[in-house]
């Protein structure tokens, strides 16, 4: 930034290294800061004149005790009284020092000495709504600063000449132009406040009104879309600024303006709840499936990863995937839910079954046992053989009639073994009906990220969007080096470990907006919306060096897992196929280049 040359501009840059470096207010560190920010030396003799009576402009009046010592130094300097000038200019650094913020009774003495006051631009009915907007403060805290934002922006404007209260001190103060009060504006904006040369009047107007035009004809609309009202509204208001010519116009427009901004401020903020409110209601709903869930480890990876995506800030991909995902766990959960309940039923029945067997089974036995015992009395009662033949013949009938039943009573059992054997094979036909749709549903179960299918709907999106903003967008294919190798040396379950690392740590340095999918095996696409070939072949450096710097530990071991990788950029005729074949012929090359590269596509 070039060295200021403006007295008034140095003189806000000493004040502003005086805050910031907390340097104690003697006129020696005063003379050598303003050297120091002006580039200039003692022999260039601009101290003090000039600078001090700019400075003295400058100086906020933003208490009572201040702007006594400020009207004190603006005497001074009038009376060309040196020494004066440097007491009070000592006392008002002193003065800055004591960063308390005033006490409620000061603050409403000043709030009334500039009620009283008369600024330019300042009519008692704009001050009074401002006073309105900042009373509307739900906390003293809240309250407190904004008043003394307001109060200090009054005193900061710039006199009316003909106000009685200030007419003495204000003899020097130049034309200036301050724009809203925005009663809440920050301090640091508040010095920004520029000086403007009567000619650059009407420029700045016309520009601002232009601006205005802008905000109100092309911003505001697409935000206002659910409110028909405020955007007719933005409309209309458009129109009037469109036609203001006179500053009559511009007044009403400017009032008008700021209840349309009150009411722009309460929609903002019931669109915040709202969507705060949505955002609650969906973690409520991510615990209450996670403690229902209790055994499904791919589901609740991906409720956390859910969980995950909404503690970030929103971002329309960020959703994109969040609702991807939760479609993919309700359709998940609802055939979890139909697999439950099928073997409830299966269960049920069996033990139904089993239940009425043994009653049954009982029953026959019992009865056999009353019958044979009470053939043993009658044997035991009968007098001669005759009699004993009959009962024997009846115990032989009963013995045989239990056999049947036994035999009977195996079938069943039998009947009911097959049955649950069924039941099982339905089971497990059902299972295999779920991991098939898995296999259809978006994210890999291994990774966690988006599989083939995840890919080809993100890549639609993603080019349309890029062919809306002709935008760039670029792809590429990566290749785990020599895989097979680490399978064989650690084993399969290792080597998913291995895929899950490199997973891991890929979308750790993605940016929000790309997208990281298995596109089967050990090959990963990376989908970089808004990135140029060489952004993105840049970015894969950068992947590989963070690879290298995070080894993937297994048994003690440290494993260097590295890969080769194809990037090619979109063309507005790429299919989704065409644009991987692509990438993955560079990747081919950047394997035949011996590995652990990262080739890219040449633009045709
Ligand atoms: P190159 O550097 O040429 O790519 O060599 P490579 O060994 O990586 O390639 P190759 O295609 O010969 O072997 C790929 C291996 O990846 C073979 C296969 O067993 C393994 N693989 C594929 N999918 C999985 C998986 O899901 N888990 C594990 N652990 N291994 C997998
Ligand atoms: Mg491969
Ligand atoms: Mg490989």
């Amino acid at each position: 930034m070039p060295a200021p040359t403006q007295p008034s501009e140095i003189a806000r840059e000493v004040l502003r290294l005086f805050a910031a470096r907390r340097i104690s207010p003697t006129p020696d560190n005063f003379r050598s800061l303003y050297y120091e920010v002006a580039g200039t030396t003692d022999t260039e003799g601009l101290f003090p004149d000039r600078f001090m009576r700019a400075l003295a402009r400058q100086l906020p009046r933003d208490t009572a005790e201040r702007a006594r010592i400020a009207r004190q130094l603006d005497q001074t300097l009038t009376e060309n009284n040196n020494d004066a000038s440097r007491q009070a200019l000592t006392d008002y650094l002193a003065s800055l020092k004591n960063e308390q913020p005033p006490g409620w009774n000061e603050l409403i003495a000043n709030l009334l000495r500039q009620w009283e006051a008369r600024q330019l631009g300042w009519t008692t009915a704009r001050k009074r709504e401002s006073l309105e907007r900042v009373l509307a403060a739900n906390d003293p805290a809240t309250l407190h600063a904004r008043l003394q934002a307001l109060v200090r922006s009054w005193a900061q404007a710039a006199c009316d000449p003909e106000s009685p209260v200030t007419r003495a001190g204000a003899a020097n103060a130049p034309a200036s132009v301050t724009f809203d009060d925005a009663p809440s504006r920050p301090a640091e904006l508040e010095s920004e406040v520029r000086h403007i040369a009567p000619g650059e009047v009407g420029e700045l107007l016309a520009a601002s009104q232009e601006l205005l035009q802008l905000a109100l004809d092309t911003v505001l609309p697409p935000l206002l879309a659910e409110q028909p009202e405020l955007a007719h509204e933005a409309d209309r208001l458009a129109g009037s600024v469109r036609t203001a010519s006179s500053a009559d116009e511009l007044r009403n427009i400017a009032t008008r303006m700021r209840k349309f901004a009150y009411r722009l401020e309460m929609v903002a903020g019931d669109r915040g709840e709202i969507n705060a409110g949505l955002l609650n209601l969906l973690r409520l709903l991510l615990d209450n499936i996670d403690q229902i869930v209790v055994d499904d480890s791919w589901l609740s990876g991906q409720v956390d990863v859910l969980r995950d995506v909404l503690g970030k800030p929103a971002n329309v991909r960020l959703i994109d995937d969040a609702e991807r995902r939760l479609r993919d766990i309700i359709y998940k959960q609802s055939q979890l839910k139909h697999n439950h309940s099928e073997a409830q039923r299966a269960l049920k029945h069996l033990l139904a079954g089993f239940v009425d067997h043994l009653a049954g089974f009982a029953e026959t036995t019992g009865a056999y046992h009353d019958r044979i015992g009470n053939c043993a009395d009658r044997i035991s009662a009968a007098r001669d053989i005759t009699e004993i033949s009959g009962v024997l013949g009846e115990v032989m009938r009963e013995t045989l009639t239990m056999r049947d039943t036994a035999r009977r009573s195996r079938d069943e059992l039998d009947a009911t073994r097959e049955r649950a054997r069924d039941a099982e094979q339905r089971m497990n036909e059902l299972q295999r009906q779920l991991d098939e749709t898995s296999r259809l549903m978006r994210h890999d179960q291994l990774t966690g990220v988006l599989n083939r299918r995840g890919l080809e709907e993100t890549f639609e999106k993603e080019a349309a969007r890029a062919r809306r903003h002709g935008g760039p967008l670029s792809l590429a294919l990566l290749d785990l080096d020599n895989f097979k190798q680490l399978n064989d040396t650690f084993g399969h379950r290792t080597g998913d470990d291995a895929l899950i690392h490199l997973a891991t740590i890929v979308r750790q340095s993605l940016r929000p907006q790309d997208t990281l999918s298995r596109h089967g095996g050990e090959e990963f696409i990376l989908l970089y919306p808004d990135t140029t070939l060489v952004q993105a072949q840049a970015a894969l450096v950068r992947l590989q060096r963070e690879l290298t710097r995070n080894f993937f530990l297994t048994h003690e071991d440290k494993v260097l897992i590295t890969f080769s990788a194809g990037v090619t950029e979109w063309n507005p005729d790429d299919t989704v196929d065409s644009i991987v074949q692509r990438a993955d012929a560079a990747m081919y090359r950047a394997k035949q280049a011996g590995r652990n590269k990262v080739v890219a596509h040449p633009i045709a």
